[in-house]
């Protein structure tokens, strides 16, 4: 069976898009997210709103950077604390409400939109 080989050279990123680049420990790098995402959680949400830690990039992203799974305490822990208690209260309404390990701190992350790559 014939094997596919790369083609050619790479194509290098312009200097901009590649300071946008996520890195890895480990090596590497990963995509941020789309353009009008939330840079953290890569889903359309507000400033007032929780990142969703549900979604694969946060998980993914947050574990790379934090070296622990992200929970919900860490998806609100950016908001005022008035919108952290409707917040979860709105979680815990429809699922289990997670937090860190008992002695762990939750982890803010800013909200801001993604200019993608
Ligand atoms: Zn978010």
């Amino acid at each position: 069976m014939a094997r596919l080989e790369p083609q050619g050279d790479p194509v290098p990123l312009d200097p901009k898009a590649a300071s946008r680049l996520i890195p890895l420990m480990g090596g590497g790098s990963m995509l941020p997210a789309a353009p009008g995402l939330c840079v953290t959680c890569a889903t359309k949400h507000d400033a007032i709103h929780p990142h969703n830690a549900t979604s694969l990039f946060y998980q993914f992203r947050f574990a790379n950077q934090h070296g622990r799974a992200p929970t919900w305490a860490d998806a609100i822990a950016h908001l005022s604390e008035a919108m952290r208690v409707v917040a979860r209260d709105h979680i815990e309404s429809v699922t289990e409400f997670t937090m860190p390990a008992a002695g762990v701190a939750p982890i803010a992350e800013p909200f801001a939109i993604s200019e993608g790559l």
